[in-house]
């Protein structure tokens, strides 16, 4: 049997081992998941709710005790947790809980009277079945829950894969999971790596909701594409923030230490590239330095940075400071490692061939570079592989929300920074290589059920126009029609030359006028000669 050993990132200390779900496992959680689903998704999204009620409050009341855990496996401080892995969930909870109803409900659409004579369509909304939620290490509660609760609420089972670095959340999960009123069955664990993660693709869930970096992304679309199942790919950033010169200084200084540094850097939306208009270049930046020298790495409720989760991405952030540094950026001091502790540094003087420009770096460097032209700086940022948000700063915010829309990003916010990202209602996502399909919000609900269109036909004859047989006279109605619903000349005139071809139609209800009505536009047409 295999097993995965999961490591404290503060000291190193083993935290538990697990044994790796075997492939029969997987097989089978995928029959049960599926069976379940089924009853689940008759419920209905009230009776949903209802079921899953009691987390909010267990999300409440149990807070210190889940900080500490993800604390444990994750080396954040527990502000950090508060606000990013449980703060969210709460406000995401709380909406669906007043607005899924409706978001989810039956929608009525009106039909053509001509094409669809008294019918009536609708469309609505269907779980796709069992969906796959795996996701990363850097908030492993927050990024695994909010898809899985809103996969449920939108009537799916779900099976989910956390990260082999965040074995323990998983286990968190499942046990609050048990407290809820949820059919067997309905929501699995699958413990492992990327392995792990490919089988549980191979098995076909209905849908993948995969949150991760772009390398693995595009791995997961390829297995996906095999059989097929759609995915949604929630993927990396190298996000940033824009500062014209009329900004308010100090709240963008502290906003720019928020966006770069919390979490230590590993946020999918941290700032990791910064532009400041020249005029103001070297006072922020002094500024900035003085800031950042502030910031202090610790644990638990001590510093405002935890450590870096992972080993593969400390070397990775070693090697872009140290290519930066070769390549002859400026920066606010040594890459000061202790343990996985790494203090923030700031750089400058950056160039093009610089890997610290074209890759994530997912932790606490944060290069600055200086612009002086609107459409020059839009365009260079537009240039970047990825698109999942930015932020613009000035007082002038209908300057910063015209360059705002000129940026190909999913998300962005004038004068905030990360914030806007949990917020209930907007829609997140990523466009280019940042990931595409949105979660949050109504759009994001929706996105867990495929949509199915409804159409109830009231007519009573034993034929309907566009039925075989076909002839020339079919074809010129059919021609006379689409010239008189479509032309953009006057409608009188339109039926006037199209009324004998359209004749064909009367025994149909669309044209089924009585006798009298028929004469009376025959009248009306020849008046009109
Ligand atoms: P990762 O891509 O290495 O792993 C993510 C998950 O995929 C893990 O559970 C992993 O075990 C699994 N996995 C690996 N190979 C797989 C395969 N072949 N098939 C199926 N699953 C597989 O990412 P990570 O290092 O854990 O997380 C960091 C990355 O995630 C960063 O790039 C970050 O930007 C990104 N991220 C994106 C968002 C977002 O919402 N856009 C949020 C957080 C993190």
């Amino acid at each position: 049997m295999n097993t995965i050993d999961v490591f404290s990132p503060i000291d190193g200390k083993l935290l538990k081992s697990y044994l790796v779900s075997s492939s029969d496992e997987i097989t089978e959680s995928i029959h049960l998941a599926r069976d379940a689903a089924q009853l689940w998704a008759d419920k209905t999204v009230k009776q949903r709710l209802a079921c899953i009620s009691i987390l909010k409050q267990k999300l409440v009341t149990d807070c210190d005790s889940i900080t500490d855990q993800i604390v444990a496996v994750t080396g954040k401080v527990k502000t950090e947790v508060v606000i990013g892995e449980i703060y969210p969930l709460l406000e995401m909870l709380s909406f669906y809980e007043n607005n899924a109803t409706k978001i989810l409900a039956k929608q009525s659409v009106s039909t053509s009277p001509m094409a669809f004579p008294n019918a009536k369509a609708h469309y609505q909304y269907q779980p796709f079945g069992v969906v796959a939620v795996i996701s990363p290490w850097n908030f492993p509660f927050q990024l695994t829950l909010y898809p899985l609760l809103s996969a449920l609420i939108a009537g799916n089972a779900i099976i989910f894969k956390v990260s082999e670095l965040s074995l323990p959340i998983g286990e968190l999960i499942m046990q609050l999971i048990a407290e809820l009123d949820l059919p067997d069955g309905l929501v699995h664990w699958v413990v492992g790596g990327s392995e792990t993660g490919a089988y549980l693709i191979d098995q076909r869930p209905d849908l993948i909701f995969f949150t991760g970096g772009h390398a693995t992304g595009c791995r997961v679309m390829a297995s996906a594409a095999q059989h097929p199942v759609p995915v949604i790919l929630e993927l990396g950033g190298k996000d940033t923030m824009l500062v014209f010169a009329d900004a308010h200084k100090q709240r963008a200084v502290n906003a720019v230490m928020y966006g770069a540094f919390s979490n230590s850097g590993q946020v999918c939306v941290s700032v990791e590239q910064l532009y400041v208009e020249q005029t103001i270049f070297n006072s922020f930046v002094d500024q900035l330095c003085q800031a950042a020298n502030k910031l202090k790495v610790g644990h638990g409720d001590k510093g405002d940075l935890g450590v870096i989760s992972s080993k593969a991405q400390l070397a990775l952030i070693q090697s872009h400071y140290q290519d930066a540094i070769a390549k002859g950026a400026k920066a606010s001091g040594p890459l000061s490692i202790n343990g996985s502790y790494v203090t923030p540094v700031i750089l400058w003087n950056i160039t093009d061939d610089m890997r610290i420009l074209q890759e994530e770096t997912f932790g606490p460097l944060l290069v600055v570079i200086p612009f002086d032209d609107e459409t020059d700086v839009i365009e260079r940022i537009n240039k970047s592989e990825f698109g999942l948000s930015a932020s613009i700063w000035s007082q002038n915010t209908s300057r910063a929300e015209h360059v705002a829309n000129q940026l190909e990003v999913g998300n962005w916010a004038i004068n905030d920074v990360i914030k806007n990202t949990g917020h209930p209602r907007l829609p997140f996502g990523g466009v280019k290589n940042s990931g595409f399909g949105r979660y949050h919000g109504a759009e994001g609900l929706r996105s867990f059920c495929y949509t199915v269109s409804g159409l109830i036909s009231q007519s009573r004859y034993v034929q309907e126009p566009n039925w075989f047989p076909y002839s020339n006279n079919s074809y010129q109605a059919m021609r006379a029609y689409l010239d008189t619903l479509f032309s953009s000349d006057n409608l009188w005139y339109r039926l006037k030359r199209n009324w004998p071809a359209l004749r064909y139609y009367q025994k149909y209800s669309a044209l089924h006028l009585t006798q009298h009505w028929q004469n009376f536009i025959i009248i009306i047409l020849r008046k009109l000669n």
